[in-house]
């Protein structure tokens, strides 16, 4: 199959690990943005070989346990549990408790899943959640996993307590480009994100940072997030497809496409050869049961387990889908 020169060129520098300049990774997005079924299954093909190069035959596996639901007082738009949408009925609890978070780790743990993060809603979590926090991350490492969180905007100093704690990777969406962020979000700025993003990579953490798609942004604002994370020097980057949630002011965006959520997928493959690309919430809804489907894309990486108000795929599936397509679950640095 004839593919563009554009494509060829960019995918050759990729191959080596190397991104485009921003002008290349433009014209990069307007032929993936228009490219019909057939040429994008030949990029998909690209991408799955440029994977294949960075990643060989293993796929990252991360599962999250939603520690804190409920109760938040920001309005991300897709977001069930923002105190702004009651109607979303989202679980609502406070933290929950440490025999909890360490079942749930050992189940994920014996299925061959290598991180584990908690993650919290709301801003940020409070002086004595925080001591809790640090517990549940010590019990995270002593059970053999990598231990991640997403509790909001922390600072440098809680960054460093967490690391010395144990905390491997701290995880924290910018969501979208800076451009179209305060169509979904007005209740903090988008810079505050940033800061954070670059803390945790100043603070020598592995840092996952990505977004989420479907939200009515253009392809656009896609390169520029992709480019925005590019210049942070994140180290993988969670793709997650919306979601409508009723209740939420995004209720009835339609959902991606499979075909576009693969031309996202290869397009960040693309722009971010070395990132681990971690398909995470909407993925049944895009790929159904289909668990190499965005691996098929491009993506190295898949979050199992439940997300984080909304059901996952059975984990069995996704571990038995990818060992026959001779996929290994990436072994955990730990090696325990
Ligand atoms: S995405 Fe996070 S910050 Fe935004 S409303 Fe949901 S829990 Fe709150």
């Amino acid at each position: 199959m004839f593919l563009p020169s554009c494509v060829s060129r960019v995918a050759d520098q990729a191959a080596r690990g190397i991104s485009p300049s921003y002008d290349e990774a433009r014209q990069l997005t307007n032929i993936i943005a228009s490219a019909d079924e057939k040429t994008a299954q030949a990029i998909f093909d690209v991408a799955a070989t440029i994977r294949q190069t960075h990643f060989g035959n293993t796929t990252g596996l991360c599962a999250i346990i939603n520690a804190k639901s409920g109760r938040c007082g920001e309005d991300c738009a897709f977001c069930a549990q923002s105190r702004h949408y009651p109607e979303a009925n989202s679980p609502d609890y406070p933290l929950i408790d440490a025999e909890t978070v360490e079942t749930a780790a050992r189940t994920m743990k014996a299925a061959g899943v290598n991180r584990f993060s908690i993650v919290t809603s709301g801003l940020g979590p409070s002086p004595s959640e925080f001591k809790r926090l640090l517990e549940l991350i010590r019990t995270i490492r002593q059970i053999g996993l990598l231990a991640d969180a997403s509790i909001g905007l922390v600072d440098a100093e809680r960054l460093q307590r967490m690391k010395q704690a144990g905390l491997v990777g701290y995880h924290h969406n910018l969501e979208t480009s800076r451009r179209f962020f305060p169509s979904i979000c007005t209740t903090h700025d988008y810079e505050d994100d940033v800061q954070v993003v670059r803390q945790a990579v100043n603070a020598g953490l592995y840092v996952c940072s990505g977004g989420i798609f479907g939200l009515g942004e253009t392809w656009q604002d896609r390169l520029d997030l992709a480019h925005t994370l590019e210049e942070l020097g994140v180290h993988s980057v969670p793709v997650n497809f919306l979601h409508p949630i009723p209740g939420t002011p995004l209720a009835k965006r339609p959902l991606l496409t499979r075909l576009e959520a693969g031309k996202i997928i290869a397009l960040y493959r693309l722009i971010l050869p070395t990132k681990h690309l971690r398909v995470c919430g909407g993925r049944g809804d895009v790929y159904g049961s289909d668990t190499v489907g965005p691996i098929s894309h491009g993506a190295s990486g898949l979050m199992v387990g439940d997300y984080l108000t909304t059901k996952g795929s059975a984990l069995e599936r996704d571990i038995d889908q990818l060992s026959k397509a001779g996929l290994q679950p990436e072994p955990s640095v730990l090696g325990s």
